[in-house]
């Protein structure tokens, strides 16, 4: 069977989980309008701009009826430091739309002509943790997160999308959160305000990375040494506790730049760097993205929490 091929060659490809799902009307697309309405897409304006194509995972490239969903672990066993685990290594768009793209090419030179279709990691309005769980994946954490039973949640997303019919795989009917709610309790600023839901607003991963401006005084002495995002609500799930995988891939091991700094070494570092040399260290990581300004800026936070000395 074709689709037994397909995820073969995708685990070959270094994915830790495959599921086929097809395209549809988002079963969650009510949960995201209300998410939208409540205003707790903080300053992530494009959320609201490609609402309407995320709610429909057909719009996403036309003639397109099936999602090949994969997973790629990023080291949920790998210590906890001032650097979220997903952004030590290299920048994950690259390494997974790298080899989705391969599996592309992979099933074209399979079926024998051009299977129109598009690779996704995080790179268009999708709403992917939709299609994971479609895809058999897991459920959706009450931290936000998508869980399997046997991976945890710490790992990256992304989907293929093609013209082509494949036999689906049943959703991932049950959830398996029950009466536990340790990533609610654990969260420092109260983000997640109820299972499921959480305000970007007060999230130290949107406050770190995507925010433009200041970090609002009344949050800062609650991100602590927290530099780069923020594992905190993954660290305590049991889930993970138990199932999370090790960090197989080598891209996403920590750079030079960051592995074993606690988190005034880091800030000093970055606060003493220049463009050229932050250029040097953060050429393809999702570092990148806050911009040297913005790491700056995190630094200062930093090491207005746990003060300046000892050096
Ligand atoms: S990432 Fe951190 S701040 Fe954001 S919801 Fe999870 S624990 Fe809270
Ligand atoms: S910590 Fe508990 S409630 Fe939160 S996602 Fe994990 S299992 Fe679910």
């Amino acid at each position: 069977m074709i689709e037994q091929l397909i995820k073969a060659q995708a685990f070959g490809l270094g994915f830790d989980l495959v599921g086929i799902t097809d395209l549809s009307e988002a079963e969650t697309a009510r949960a995201f309008d209300d998410w939208l309405a409540r205003g707790y897409a903080g300053e992530m304006s494009y959320m609201s701009r490609t609402a309407q194509k995320r709610k429909d995972s057909r719009l996403a490239i036309e003639g397109a009826t099936r999602a090949i969903v994969v997973a790629m672990s990023y080291g949920g066993r790998e210590p906890s430091g001032p650097v979220a685990r997903y952004a030590r290594g290299d920048d994950y768009h690259d390494v997974m739309l790298d080899r989705l793209n391969q599996l592309h090419r992979w099933i074209d030179a399979h079926i024998g002509r051009p299977v129109r279709g598009k690779a996704y990691v995080d790179t268009g309005p999708l709403l992917e943790r939709e299609l994971a769980q479609r895809a058999g994946l897991g459920w959706f954490g009450k931290n936000t997160t998508l869980i399997n039973p046997r991976a945890g949640s710490f790992f990256f997303l992304g989907a293929l999308l093609l013209d082509l019919e494949l036999a689906v795989d049943a959703p991932f009917a049950t959830e398996h959160c029950g009466t536990c709610r340790r990533c609610l309790d654990a969260c420092p600023t109260a983000a997640l305000v109820e299972p499921r839901v959480l305000d970007s607003n007060l999230c130290i991963s949107y406050l770190t990375i995507e925010l433009k401006g200041d970090v609002p005084e009344a949050v800062r002495p609650k991100i602590g040494e927290l530099l780069y995002g923020c594992d905190i609500c993954q660290e305590v799930c049991p889930w993970n506790e138990k199932f999370a995988l090790p960090l197989r891939e080598d891209a996403f091991r920590p750079r030079e730049a960051i592995a074993g700094k606690d988190g005034r070494t880091l800030a000093r570092d970055i606060l003493a760097m220049d463009d050229e040399q932050f250029r040097a260290a953060f050429k393809g990581s999702p570092m990148k993205r806050a911009k040297l300004r913005g790491l700056k800026r995190n630094a200062a936070v930093v090491l207005g929490n746990i003060g300046e000395s000892p050096r």
